[in-house]
């Protein structure tokens, strides 16, 4: 899968940077910087992790080594390697365990520390995938909802936020997000 034939659905008119939602595989897009959805260790997984890892090359894994790891809701930048993307962010989201342990919060998090760690080194275009909803239980259609909100609420030098999704539900999901007004 890729965006070809897939067009972004944007929602213009805000003075923050263009949203928009795509399908497709986030190694392949051609942005600054794109979003991992890591685990704490940051020495890869499975998931959007591992297809990132391999995408990347070994020296994603040897680079990854050196950070000693990430928290929960929190972020760290490396190159991107043989990625199109420059940097690769990776991010941390919260298991999901119903609700209860600031997973919301937790998630939002991830969201703004990774468009700190894109101002930090200017990046202005970037990915995100659908950050908890795979292995770590998030359900899909309320991260949408504060991956689009967090966005639009978190003041940031980059132009360009790209949600990728894996499949058709995701991407109604998030047009149908991009499409409201309301934060
Ligand atoms: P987490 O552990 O944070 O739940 P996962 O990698 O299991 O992370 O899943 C996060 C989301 O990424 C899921 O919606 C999954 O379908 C999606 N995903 C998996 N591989 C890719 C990929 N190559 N590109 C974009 N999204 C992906």
């Amino acid at each position: 899968m890729n965006t070809t034939g897939n067009p972004a659905v944007g929602d213009s008119g805000r003075s923050g940077p263009r949203l928009e939602a795509a399908l497709g595989d986030i190694t392949a897009e051609p942005v600054d910087a794109i979003v991992n959805a890591a685990n704490s260790s940051l020495l890869g997984g499975g998931g959007v992790d591992g297809a990132i890892h391999r995408a990347a090359g070994p020296e994603l894994l040897e680079h990854c080594r050196t950070l000693g790891g990430c928290d929960t809701g929190d972020a760290k930048i490396t190159p991107g390697f043989r990625l199109e993307a420059r940097w690769v962010i990776h991010t941390v989201g919260p298991v999901w365990h119903g609700g209860t342990r600031g997973e919301a919060d937790l998630l939002a998090s991830c969201y703004r520390s990774s468009l700190a760690r894109a101002d930090e080194v200017g990046a202005s275009s970037v990915a995100f995938p659908a950050i908890s909803t795979g292995v770590y239980g998030y359900p899909a259609g309320p991260a949408a909802a504060i991956a689009v909100r967090t966005v639009r609420s978190t003041p940031t030098k980059v132009r360009l936020v790209r949600f990728m999704c894996f499949n058709t539900e995701a991407l109604d999901a998030y047009q149908a997000l991009l499409d409201s007004q309301s934060p």
